[in-house]
This record gives structure tokens, C-alpha cells and sequence, in this order.
């Protein structure tokens, strides 16, 4: 299976006439379907009996064992979640996680006449193990296709890409996304989609309603006591503080566009409340807040002290709105 708006990327993958690549990159925005795509592609490279290239039979102990995710051909290198409990510890993919792939793929296919080894996303391996997958890359084997997921192709080794057959995989125009969030009778489709950039697929996630209700409201008015309340509430609800960091960077990324006299585009339900907000803010304050949010979103995952993050960005921005 694949999404409807990725129909057309697919016939212009599987047309072209040029021998298998060794190594296939698909690039798109976070929830489009990339990896629902390199799954459809995978069953169709392991498919025993395809009814012709690209298109997998869908009768074959190899479709039956790719449609329960269980082709012992398939190799899935992904980053290890450490923590599940409270999911502070998202890691890397590191270099013996690679080389243990390297090992397994490089036996004789159980099943199929290839094995296919799915990495996702590409952009999470570290350096030494880029490095490693880089070798395998370099010395192609007939028998394995490695598939490479990736958000940002800007935060590969350059070296990784240019190995691989790159393809990129289209963002569903607005229209389409929405169709498909009706369809699965997803409720405020339009502000959802806004909130996540467009990407259907993560609309679907848990939207954890009153606190983000709560979180927007103080940022529509902000006051100290609401703010010593949130961080504690944020604490005590486990949740990472990534979660937040994505909610108030959309929110300053709107304030910024709209005090550039430009459309905001997460929360388009408070244009409003944002245009009377940036008559009475510094700007240079602003950016400075923003930078501060963006350098620590790479840190978002691990343990912090999530409360005293909470308090201390949303007493800046209190500060802002003060006009001090
Ligand atoms: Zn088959």
C-alpha cells in the first residue's frame, strides 16, 4: 500500500528503465508516507513471484511474510529507544548497529533472491556509523538493496548521497491532505494540518488536547502564575520536552512571520491574537527567544530538568510581552 498522493512518484520510480540500484534514498517532509513507500517498494523487490518488476503478487510466502512485517530478508536499522517508559533517551543509530547489519545482510538470502535493508531515519546514524555503511555502499553486492529514509537530506554525509539513487517524495497538496483527515474523521482537520506543516500522517498522533489548549492560552496572555502552573503540570504529565519546544517554536515562528507582515502558518485559528501580540514586542528579543528555542530542540529527548526548561522560556517570553 501507499498514499494516494505518492501514486504518481511511484509509477516514476518503478518506470525507469536504468538497472536496480544498489541503494535507493527517499527524501520528504516527516509524515508523508516515506516509510510506508519504501515497505510497498521492499515487498516488491522480495516478491518471489512478481507479476512483473516492481509489482508484487501479493499470493507469495515472501508478500504474506512482508504484509506481517516478518521477511526474515528484510533488515530494519532504526534508532533504539532506551527509556519507553518516559521516551527522555531517543539514540542514535551507531556503528554497531551497522556493523551487525553489515554481518546479517551479507549472508545467502533466506527466501528471496535479494535482502532488502530499510534505514530510518538515515539522518540518525552518527558519523562513525555513516562511515560504516559508507564501506558496504562503496563495495556493491548483487544481493543487497539498501533503502535509506531521510527528513533532512541536508543532514547527511554528502558521500552517503551520492551513492545512493536519490528520490523525492512529495508533501500532499493541501487539498489532499485534507480529503484524507476527513476521511479517517479526524476533527479540526484544517488547524491539525496547519499545526503539523501539512504532514497528514501526523495529524493521526495524539494531540494531548487540554495541555496544549492550556500552553496556547498562556501564550495568548501570559501571566507568572499560569506559567508555575504549566511547567508543573508538563513535569508531572512525563511528556518530553521536545513536545514543547515543537509547540512554542511554532508559536514564535508565527510570531515572527507576522511581525514581518507575512501569513503565519501553525496556528492559523490565532492570526488575531498574534497580530495585536507583535505590536507590543520588541523584535530583537524576539529572534533572540527563538534562537534560544532552536538551539536546544536537539536536546529535546534527553532528561533534563523538563520544569525548569518550561518556566524559565516561558518567563522570557513573559518578559517580551511586558515590553521591559
Ligand atoms: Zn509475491
Amino acid at each position: 500500500m501507499i498514499y494516494p498522493w505518492h501514486q504518481e512518484s511511484w509509477q516514476k520510480l518503478t518506470s525507469c528503465q536504468d538497472k536496480l540500484p544498489n541503494a535507493w534514498l527517499l527524501i520528504g517532509q516527516r509524515g508523508v508516507g516515506k516509510r510506508t513507500f519504501a515497505r510497498h517498494l521492499s515487498t516488491a523487490l522480495l516478491c518471489e513471484n512478481p507479476s512483473s518488476p516492481f509489482v508484487a503478487c501479493g499470493k507469495c510466502q515472501s508478500c504474506h511474510l512482508s504484509s506481517q512485517n516478518s521477511h526474515p530478508d528484510l533488515y530494519e536499522l532504526t534508532p533504539i529507544i532506551e527509556d519507553e517508559d518516559n521516551a527522555k533517551k531517543l539514540l542514535q543509530i551507531k556503528i554497531e548497529a551497522v556493523r551487525k547489519m553489515i554481518e546479517s545482510v551479507h549472508l545467502t538470502p533466506l527466501r528471496a533472491k535479494r535482502r532488502v535493508v530499510l534505514i530510518h531515519p538515515a539522518e540518525s546514524m552518527n558519523v562513525q556509523a555513516a562511515n560504516a555503511l559508507l564501506k558496504v555502499l562503496e563495495e556493491p553486492s548483487d544481493t543487497v538493496i539498501f533503502i535509506l529514509i531521510a527528513h533532512s537530506r541536508d543532514r547527511l554525509l554528502p558521500t552517503i548521497k551520492s551513492r545512493c539513487r536519490q528520490f523525492l517524495l512529495p508533501t500532499p497538496p493541501r487539498s489532499e491532505a485534507l480529503a484524507y483527515l476527513r476521511k479517517n474523521k479526524v476533527e479540526h482537520a484544517e488547524e491539525k494540518l496547519a499545526f503539523y506543516g501539512g504532514s497528514p500522517l501526523l495529524v493521526t498522533d495524539e494531540d494531548y488536547g487540554d495541555l496544549h489548549e492550556e500552553f496556547l492560552h498562556i501564550l495568548t496572555a501570559p501571566k507568572l502564575l499560569l506559567i508555575l502552573n504549566i511547567a508543573e503540570h508538563f513535569d508531572k504529565s512525563k511528556l518530553p520536552l521536545s513536545l514543547f519546544l515543537d509547540w512554542f517554536h511554532k508559536w514564535l515562528i508565527d510570531l515572527i512571520a507576522v511581525s514581518q507582515g507575512c501569513e503565519n502558518v501553525f496556528y492559523p485559528q490565532h492570526r488575531t491574537r498574534l497580530a495585536e501580540l507583535v505590536e507590543d514586542i520588541q523584535i530583537l528579543p524576539l529572534f533572540a527567544l527563538y534562537d534560544k528555542v532552536t538551539n536546544l530542540v536537539p536536546y529535546g529527548q534527553h532528561t533534563l530538568n523538563v520544569k525548569l526548561a518550561v518556566e524559565s522560556l516561558l518567563i522570557d517570553y513573559l518578559k517580551l510581552t511586558l515590553d521591559i
